[in-house]
């Protein structure tokens, strides 16, 4: 009877003793094989990415604005564009220029800054208001014309230099709210239709003047529309950027900007970014994308 019994209990010790071994080795297997298949998709992933890369140049080493998460549409704007460099095309399609303008806009970021960036991608909504808008003084100014503090202080300093060179700057538009703008581009595409009104004004919401810190010029005789061909105008081109001005809507950007010359239409940055825009010939849309985007 002993004897039995022991027998009984080895033999099912003994089953225990497979099972165990059975459970190990499937777990083991079924381990491994997801770890190598992630391995796997891992490596996959990767030679794909590596690929795309090439294609571009691997110009993500040379740029810190490069933004991996817009690689396919890189690819796809080269594709439509094969005479722009790698570096064009990664500027470009930061800027949003893949797109059609007024389509993937998103709210502007930078609220209530010197650098807030407003145009034809990016928008301010109905109820924003700058702080500290303050009245310009009359003399360089219509009546009415308000900017924030630092921009309003910043011009008129320009504009009494520009008079010590005997020159004239008045202000014909300054700041102008989500309401204002609203009606003024309604009456232009009453006026001219939609398209045309786009290549010169801003639907409500996406008007650099609902900043306070966007002015159009003139001398005080002829209208803003005459300003390129005024003395002061040249002034400007040479010492706008001394006050923190520049011109926002230059002849050869128009593809960056969305919109047509405007010899009138300046905007306050600052000395420093102003400098830099001037120095360097390029619109603020190339130098928000290089330097303040990421
Ligand atoms: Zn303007």
């Amino acid at each position: 009877m002993k004897v039995k019994k022991k027998v009984k209990i080895k033999k099912k010790n003994f089953m225990i003793l497979i099972l165990i071994i059975m459970s190990i080795s499937t777990l083991t297997y079924t381990g491994m094989n997801f770890f190598y298949s992630n391995q796997n998709d891992k490596t996959y992933k990767k030679i794909i990415k590596d690929k795309r890369l090439e294609e571009l140049g691997n110009i993500d080493e040379k740029l810190n604005y490069f933004n991996k998460d817009y690689i396919d549409r890189y690819l796809k704007y080269k594709e439509n564009n094969p005479n722009l460099s790698n570096k064009e095309i990664v500027l470009n399609v930061n800027i949003g220029l893949d797109n059609p303008f007024y389509t993937n806009t998103k709210e502007a970021t930078d609220l209530y800054e010197n650098t807030i960036l407003v145009n034809k991608y990016n928008y301010l909504n109905a109820d924003y208001e700058p702080k500290d808008l303050e009245e310009v003084n009359t003399y360089y100014a219509r009546n009415g014309m308000k900017l924030v503090k630092e921009a309003k202080e910043q011009y008129e300093a320009m504009a009494k230099a520009a008079e010590n060179a005997n020159l004239k700057l008045v202000i014909s538009s300054s700041y102008r709210s989500y309401q204002y703008q609203e009606n003024l581009y309604n009456n232009y595409v009453i006026q001219d239709g939609e398209e045309i009104a786009n290549t010169y004004s801003a639907k409500p919401g996406f008007s650099e003047h609902q900043t306070g810190l966007a002015i159009d010029l003139s001398n005080g005789k002829t209208s803003y529309t005459d300003f390129e061909n005024t003395e002061e105008f040249k002034w400007m081109q040479e010492n706008a950027y001394k006050y923190g001005f520049i011109l926002r809507f230059p002849e050869d950007k128009v593809n960056v900007t969305g919109y047509q010359y405007e010899p009138w239409h300046y905007r306050y940055l600052g000395i420093k970014i102003a400098s830099y825009i001037h120095e360097n010939k390029i619109s603020y849309e190339e130098y928000y994308a290089m330097f303040l985007e990421n």
